[in-house]
């Protein structure tokens, strides 16, 4: 996948390339990336990419002329890369959005700063407004660096099978199982017995339950949303007889209960 990023601040992506799963995926030829200085599209000799807004107001605005030529160039690298403007007003990022980011051959990422860009460089050269949240960031290139790194380890072979990205969280509507790793003890603390047993049945059955219960306790929306399997709705239907069991049991044993108190 090629991917050009138009910025102002370039050098901030020097560390982004160079670390992890993102440093690999470079090496391996996965991603071709390219954080390109949208002051090197200016004509002026002081390269400069705001302006002040039309009808006053606060901040500047970037300025539409550097920007439709960075796209250009971006373009043309990208071999017609789709365009992204990283905008609070965007679409919010999600693991569906990043997977359908992942299946294009090329991407283009646009940082904002200042108050944003000029009206007509989003309707001309935008394809896609993408947020990462309902907050306000002093500029696009963070935003772009979490929407990047969501979307190459979903790129085809950049994880390796022991990593993949089909365990993850969202990749299949819950959230994942805890995890533990070595020692067995650690401040008194054991890991669950199942993970040691070696039968591989049981470990995944119990990390499926475990999924579910933290699906239903953290994030019942995402339960509601999705198409529950055969054994999910049968779990989900015990858990719910054992709650209202419970609570039976504590309505008829409260000593107000009789009396009508609350
Ligand atoms: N005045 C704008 C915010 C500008 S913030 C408004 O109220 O909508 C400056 C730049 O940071 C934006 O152009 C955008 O590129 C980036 N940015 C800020 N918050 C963001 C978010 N939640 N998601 C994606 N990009 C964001």
């Amino acid at each position: 996948m090629q991917i050009a990023v138009l910025t102002i601040f370039p050098s901030m992506f020097d560390l982004f390339w160079e670390h992890g799963i993102v440093r690999r995926a470079i090496a391996d030829g996965h991603i071709r990336p390219e954080a390109m200085d949208i002051r090197a599209f200016t004509d002026d000799r002081h390269h400069v990419t705001d302006d002040r807004p039309y009808g006053g107001g606060c901040g500047m605005v970037m300025k539409p002329e550097p920007l439709a030529r960075a796209i250009a160039a971006a373009r043309k690298r990208t071999g017609g890369g789709l365009t992204v403007l990283m905008s609070p007003q965007g679409d919010k990022l999600s693991q569906r959005t990043a997977e359908e980011l992942a299946r294009q051959s090329g991407l283009i990422f646009i940082c904002g700063r200042y108050e944003g860009v000029d009206a007509r460089i989003v309707r001309r050269h935008v394809d896609y407004a993408l947020s990462i949240g309902d907050y306000i960031l002093s500029g696009g290139e963070i935003a772009a660096m979490v929407a990047m790194d969501a979307i190459i380890r979903l790129l085809p072979g950049v994880l390796g099978g022991a990593e993949s990205a089909s365990c993850d969280s969202f990749s299949d509507g819950l959230l994942e199982h805890a995890h533990y790793t070595r020692p067995r003890e650690f401040e008194g603390q054991s890991v669950p017995e199942v993970l040691l047993s070696g039968d591989h049945q049981a470990i995944a059955r119990w990390r499926h339950q475990m999924s579910l219960i933290e699906t239903l306790l953290r994030r019942p929306d995402l339960l509601e949303h999705r198409q529950l399997d055969k054994q999910e709705t049968a779990l989900l239907r015990q858990w719910s007889q054992t709650l209202e069991r419970i609570l039976k049991h504590q309505a008829a044993h409260r000593p107000d209960s009789l009396s009508g108190r609350q």
